[in-house]
């Protein structure tokens, strides 16, 4: 199989007069793990969105693996399949079991059988070190478990690429570890990421590249070392003297 691709080539994309991303040109790499930084109402969520068909593109082209998302015929049902998100806010289905939210769409999209789907939601659970939430409903669960869930739901489809948009924006301090700890180890094994966080640590840790945007633009993009100690724009550097 040929190895995953992303490609942004001047990608705009406004909602009516608001020009939200001004021209993004980059390219993703299988096994990347690139976290993007940046102000609050930068486009980062906007970006993440285009990758996976969430949102519509206004000009340039987005490729991931062979889609081409800027293209409308494309079939976004079949990029989703590959693409998995994880956001702020969790999204789990509140009247459905830990288990059912993790084999809906495996049962659903992929045809896989119901034992097949259930065994494989309970390595997953066990990956996040949930085992015993199979039966739990949703709402019975702290921010971070359910973060947890959602990672695995994700998980669950087999994707080629994880999109993150601050998955532990939302959570109580005391969660966080926990959720990071996953996500860790999901880079570990390889897979290739794109997070949006505020988790400056992580991103040194974990990231091969950290991206940094603002106004819609990508200002920086290099390795952690080269964006936290040696920060070039003066926007990047005005943003970690407020963060860091
Ligand atoms: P970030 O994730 O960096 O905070 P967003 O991508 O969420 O930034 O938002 C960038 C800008 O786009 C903001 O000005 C926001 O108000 C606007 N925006 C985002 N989504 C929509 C939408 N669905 N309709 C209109 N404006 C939007
Ligand atoms: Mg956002």
């Amino acid at each position: 199989m040929a190895k995953l691709k992303i490609d942004v080539t001047d990608l705009h994309k406004s909602f009516g007069n608001n020009e939200v991303l001004k021209g993004i040109t980059t390219r993703f790499n299988e096994g990347d793990v690139v976290c993007i930084i940046g102000p609050s109402g930068s486009g980062k969520s906007t970006f993440l969105r285009t990758l996976n068909g969430l949102e519509e593109i206004t000009s340039g082209t987005v490729i991931v693996d062979g889609y081409d998302l800027s293209n409308k015929k494309t079939d976004l049902n079949q990029v989703r399949q590959e693409v998995g998100m994880v956001f702020q806010q969790f999204n789990l289905f509140p009247n459905m079991t830990v288990l059912d939210n993790i084999t809906y769409a495996p049962l659903e999209l992929k045809k896989m059988s119901k034992d097949e789907a259930h065994t494989k939601a309970l390595d997953l659970l066990e990956k996040v070190g949930l085992s015993d939430k199979a039966d739990a409903m949703p709402e019975s669960l702290s921010g971070g478990q359910k973060q947890r869930v959602a990672i695995a739901r994700a998980l669950a489809m087999d994707p080629d690429l994880m999109l993150f948009d601050e998955p532990t924006s939302a959570l109580d301090p005391e969660m966080v570890g926990d959720v990071l700890e996953v996500m860790q180890e999901l880079a570990k094994e390889g897979m290739t990421m794109l997070i949006v966080t505020h988790e400056m640590g992580f991103a040194r840790k974990v990231a091969n590249r950290v991206i940094f945007t603002d106004g819609g633009e990508i200002l920086e993009d290099s390795t952690p070392d080269q964006v936290f100690d040696k920060p070039q724009h003066p926007r990047l550097k005005d943003f970690l003297n407020k963060v860091l």
